[in-house]
């Protein structure tokens, strides 16, 4: 097998490459379209043939942020052009997806994606601190989330809830995103019928809905501590990352194949009636995938 390269490119003769997008529009583009080549790699890596030469990923760089700066020992400013709070999962690696590199994103990484006080003190830091550069804020889910499948077992089977594996602190985790479980629970049941839960399929369809939803929930509560903040030029977006195509989109279909349409990141919700659409509308694509891949039971 042939090497297979991830490169972050400096160009000396172009030192500042990579302006900061004007506006939250453009940045919004610029993750979208950094999420659709990171993808196509990836799966040029998976599918090549001999002739296809080796699968070359650039990240361009801008030396002057990476420390590279014209006084030695002076330090570089910081000047993120988005705030993405994401999973911890290791999966799930975010300059990487959105074809990003250093100085472009601030971080915030917690299993599950919850907002739990500390974690949105890192959000209003950056709201503040950084606010001539930062354009928007991204909650960003995943598919599979270990967190989640956490909270869709401890919800079917509240017993698992007291297990020993799940320690106090483990616990007000779950608990956090038992409110994303219910509402994907109630869009299965109004969407496959009172039967769902019996139905083959159900707890991955759960899993999978509640994250679109937790992901739902987290911006709108992303969007309120904008607006709290007086920043109405910073767009709130969320999205879900498909761990299987290595694509961001919203709503998720965690079986389709890749394809460059399906990147992207949706406006943060302003009505939490929005997450009630959002179950039914996750609740019809896996109906729609169970019908595709499994036949239908005989009545
Ligand atoms: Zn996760």
């Amino acid at each position: 097998m042939n090497t297979i390269d991830y490169i972050y490119r400096f160009d000396p003769n172009n030192p500042s490459a990579k302006p900061l997008p004007h506006d939250a529009d453009v940045a919004r583009r610029i993750l979208e379209d950094g999420n659709r080549m990171f993808s196509r790699w990836m799966e040029s890596c998976r599918n090549r043939t001999p002739s296809d030469g080796e699968p070359r990923y650039v990240v361009p760089c801008n030396g002057l942020e990476v420390g590279m700066t014209r006084t030695y020992g002076e330090m570089p400013r910081q000047s993120p052009f988005a705030v993405v709070v994401g999973c911890s999962d290791a999966r799930v690696p975010t300059e990487m997806l959105f074809g990003q590199g250093f100085n472009d994103l601030f971080v915030i990484r917690v299993a599950g994606n919850v907002l739990g006080d500390v974690c949105m003190g890192s959000v209003d830091f950056a709201l503040n601190a950084l606010s001539e550069s930062v354009r928007v804020v991204v909650m960003l889910g995943h598919s599979g989330c270990g967190a989640v499948t956490g909270a869709v077992d401890a919800y079917l089977r509240p017993q698992k809830f007291w297990s020993r594996s799940l320690s106090p602190m483990l616990r007000s985790l779950v608990q956090r995103i038992f409110v994303a479980v219910r509402e994907g629970a109630n869009g299965l049941k109004e969407s496959w019928g009172p039967e769902a839960r019996e139905m083959p399929g159900y707890r991955e369809a759960l899993i999978e809905t509640a994250v679109c939803i937790n992901a739902a929930q987290a911006a709108f509560d992303l969007r309120q501590e904008v607006e709290r903040n007086g920043k109405w030029e910073i767009e709130v977006l969320y999205g879900v990352h498909n761990i299987r195509t290595h694509q961001v989109c919203m709503p998720v279909d965690p079986n389709a194949v890749r394809g460059d349409e399906n990147v992207r990141l949706a406006q943060a919700p302003t009505n939490p009636s929005e997450f009630h659409s959002l179950a039914i509308r996750m609740a019809e694509i896996l109906r729609a995938d169970r019908r595709d891949t499994r036949p239908e039971p005989a009545v």
